[in-house]
Parts: C-alpha cells; structure tokens; sequence
C-alpha cells in the first residue's frame, strides 16, 4: 500500500467514518456513486470493486458488463453534509473505471481526459483551468414545473426563481448571498478553493468561481461542485440546476472556462513585450480552439438545450472569434495585469455549466495543442461587437458560427478525427448514439411553441 492509502485508511479510523462513496462519471458526466464499508477499502485499493457497466449509459456494452472501479486516494475528501454524530461519517474518493483485465476503460471520462493530459506532458506541458460556474436557483423543488414521473399529466410550467436580482446585486439576507456563503463554506471543507462569487444577470442566477488547478482536479471539483450546490440548495428549500438555458426570456447557465499550459513554472502563454503579452504557443493553441469549434461544440454544449443558451444572446458566443478583453466572441484574451505572468491564459465561453468536464476539458486542450502541434495562424482579432454584424461582414471577415442545433452539432462531430481520436472509438461512439437518441427523441416533440402559434390559424 502507498503512503496516500495508507492515509486514507488512517483518516477513516480517526474520523469515524462509516461509508465510503466510490464516484465516477458516466458518459454524460453525470455522478454515480457506490458506497462501501471501510474494511472494504484495502481490497479496492487493490483490487478495485466489481460493478455491471452495462446499466451506466454510456460506460460498457451488454457483452462486455463488468467493469472495475478503483479508488484515486489522492481524491479522497469527506463530505461535510453526511456528518452524523450517531451515525459517523461518509467520505468520497474518485474512481478509475477499469476493465476486468485492468486496462482502463475506453468509456470512462475520466481515463480520456488523463489520456490527452499525458500527451500534453509528453510535450512539456500541464494545463492548467479554471471555470467559471453559473447556476440558477429555484423555489421548491423540479417537480413544481415538470412533475417528477410518478404523477403523470402535470401541467408543465417554467421554475420560479428565488429572487429578482441581477448582476452583482447585494441581496442584504438574500437567499442567494446566505445560500452562496453556505455552499462556499463546504466547497472549501472539501478542498475545492473559491475565488469570487456573485449574484449573475438572470433573477435567482449566481455565478461561483473556482481557483485554478490542473485539469483533472478542474474536472473532479466541478462534479463535485454540482453535488454540493444541489445539497446545499436543498438545505434552503430551494433548488439549483445547472441547465443551459432553463428560462427562454433570461440568460443561460455558461461555464467560461480560463485555461493555460504551464512548462514548469512558467507560463507558457506569456511573452513579455508580446502583443497582449500573448506567446506564439497561446497564439497557436487559441488558433487550435476556433478551428475545431464546430466540432469540439458536442462536447462542450453538449444537449438540445445548450444551443438555446448559445443562440439566446445575453453574452453566450455563437460566433467563432477571439478579441483581447472582448466578450462577444467564443474566445477572450483577459487583459493582462502587469507583474503576473502566472495569470496569463484564455477564456473559453463556448462551454455551459451542465457539460461533462472531463470530456470538454479532454476535446479543448486536444484542440488547442494540435494547433501547436501543427504551428496554426490566429486569424485576426476582433475588435468590436461581433454578435451585431450582418452575414456578410461576417463573411468578409471569416467568421464562422457555432452550430445551431444539436442536430447540426452531432454531424460536425460525426465527421472530426480530432474528436474521434480524442475520445477514443467506444467514447466517440457512445456520445454519438447518446447525443442522436437526444435529437431523435426531441424532434418527435410537439411544443407549446407550436400549439400556441399554430392552433388559432392553421
Ligand atoms: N450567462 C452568460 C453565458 O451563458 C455569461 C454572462 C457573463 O458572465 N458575462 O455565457
Ligand atoms: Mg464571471
Ligand atoms: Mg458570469
Ligand atoms: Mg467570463
């Protein structure tokens, strides 16, 4: 045993804990979660623990169920809304999903993500990230507006939010301000550092900011940033859902993500005396970013739902540009503060908070190093508002757009050997058939949409 199980086993006994919670993500990025008795631990650690991957979406085929989860004791954390003094506590610890002969499985996210990361550090590099996590939160509970399937017929209506607040308001005794300073406490019990929290433009929306990690860290603390807020939420009565686009006439729900490659200590997205203070890597890799856009786009917003939020205006980006301190395109260079080199990086806004982290995280930083990789031009900048040009100023210029549907998404991704490769075969084939099964399923839909414009006339 190492010296990380050998304290996790240690903590477990001096913290009396009871349950250990094995997560995984499955291929939507979705939380699952096994729980085991701590004398089970050594044998995990081990051996991992035995489950039927066949009923996760995404994870195994029929033929080939059983599947392996094992530990990661470097993820090892207690979660601090399960502490019972009679009851002891529960811990969680991230898992890699195996394959009965101890490979990794091709299905698992996690493992894909880790796959592009040591490419990266076959290079030199480590990506670092940070999201920015926006969320709503609601009166009640979902069932309120869509019933929850045990009570079929409810009437379908949009969630209410908890307040009427917009951007950066000081709600004083806000549910929002109360519910942001609880959910921060636990982040921070559980390892996960907070660098800034607001009220967001939308009523009962709120943005949470997360300190920069490597990727993988990135990844597993956005999972479990989206447990903790939905716990804490409920603690107020309340709940949060990170939905693209819940409120057709309100902003969506983004995850600006910031990003950089460090080689060493340094920065190597910094260049003094640079324009922008930019070097010719950062340029390459946002150069990679805008090329496969359109293909990464699955990945990144991944449901019918997160091309509302794209093509909804309210600052989400549906045109393929970059600009230096401009947030009307998929790319923003953040101004750079003078003296902090450490902070020089980009910010992805194609990306909305209900994606599954590891696979986006996988799919950008592929793109971004091919176009190191493969020495990419970064197109010209741009300077004013793209969102208000006409097609064709945007045609003049070069500006493509993001797709706008997942229909249209699903066939550019069909057609990328960057994101066929990146994901890996079973991966590919598991998002397509998940993200087809989606689009099948939502273009048999008659909406209120219709009934309301069409039922009068036609
Ligand atoms: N809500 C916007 C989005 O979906 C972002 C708004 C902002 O942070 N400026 O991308
Ligand atoms: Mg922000
Ligand atoms: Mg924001
Ligand atoms: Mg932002």
């Amino acid at each position: 045993m190492d010296r990380q199980q050998e304290f996790v086993l240690r903590t477990i006994e001096e913290r009396d804990i009871r349950f250990v919670r094995l997560w995984f993500a499955d291929v939507l990025g979705g939380l699952k979660s096994v729980a085991i008795a701590p004398a089970e631990l050594e044998g995990a650690f081990a051996e991992g623990i035995g489950f039927d991957g066949s009923s996760i979406e995404g994870l195994a085929r029929v033929s080939e169920a059983d599947m392996i989860a094992r530990p990661d004791p470097s993820t090892f954390q207690v979660l601090p809304w399960r502490g019972d003094p009679r009851s002891g506590g529960v811990a969680r610890m991230f898992c890699d999903v195996l394959t009965p002969d101890g490979e990794p499985a091709m299905a698992d996210s996690r493992n894909v993500l880790k796959r592009v990361l040591s490419r990266a550090a076959e290079k030199g590099f480590t990506f670092y990230t940070h999201p920015e996590i926006e969320f709503y939160l609601f009166e009640g509970s979902p069932a309120d507006s869509v019933g929850d399937g045990r009570r079929p017929g409810v009437a379908v209506h949009p969630p209410v939010p908890v307040d009427t607040m917009g951007y950066f308001d000081n709600v004083p005794g806000g549910a929002g301000q109360d519910f942001r300073r609880d959910a921060i406490s636990m982040l921070e019990a559980m390892g996960i550092s907070v660098e800034f929290s607001h009220h967001e433009a939308g009523p009962g929306q709120n943005e949470i900011d997360l300190r920069y990690a490597d990727a993988l860290t990135t990844a597993d603390n956005i999972v479990t940033f989206r447990t903790v807020v939905k716990e804490v939420a409920l603690q107020h009565g309340a709940f949060a859902s990170f939905m693209p686009k819940p409120l057709a006439d309100q902003p969506g729900s983004g995850m600006h993500t910031h990003l950089s490659l460090f080689e060493g200590d340094r920065n190597a997205f910094h260049e003094p005396g640079a324009q922008y203070e930019l070097s010719t890597t950062a340029r390459q890799f946002i150069a990679g970013l805008l090329r496969h856009a359109k293909e990464t786009s699955l990945v990144t917003s991944q449901f019918v739902n997160s091309y509302k939020r794209l093509w909804g205006g309210s600052e989400a980006p549906s045109d393929i540009a970059w600009g230096h301190n401009n947030r009307s395109g998929l790319v923003r260079v953040p101004r750079y503060k003078p003296g902090k080199a450490q902070s020089a990086r980009v910010e992805y806004r194609g990306i909305d908070s209900a994606a599954n982290p590891y696979l986006a995280l996988a799919v950008l930083l592929a793109a971004g190093l091919k176009g190191v990789e493969e020495g990419y031009e970064l197109p010209d900048e741009a300077e004013d508002d793209v969102t208000r040009l006409t097609s064709s100023e945007r045609r003049a210029m070069g500006i493509e757009q993001l797709p706008a549907s997942l229909d249209h998404a699903i066939a550019l991704t069909e057609a990328s050997e960057l994101v066929a490769e990146t994901l890996g075969e079973s991966m590919f084939e598991f998002v397509l058939r998940n993200k087809r099964a989606e689009w099948v399923d939502y273009r048999a839909q008659v909406t209120p949409f219709e009934l309301q414009r069409f039922l009068p006339w036609l």
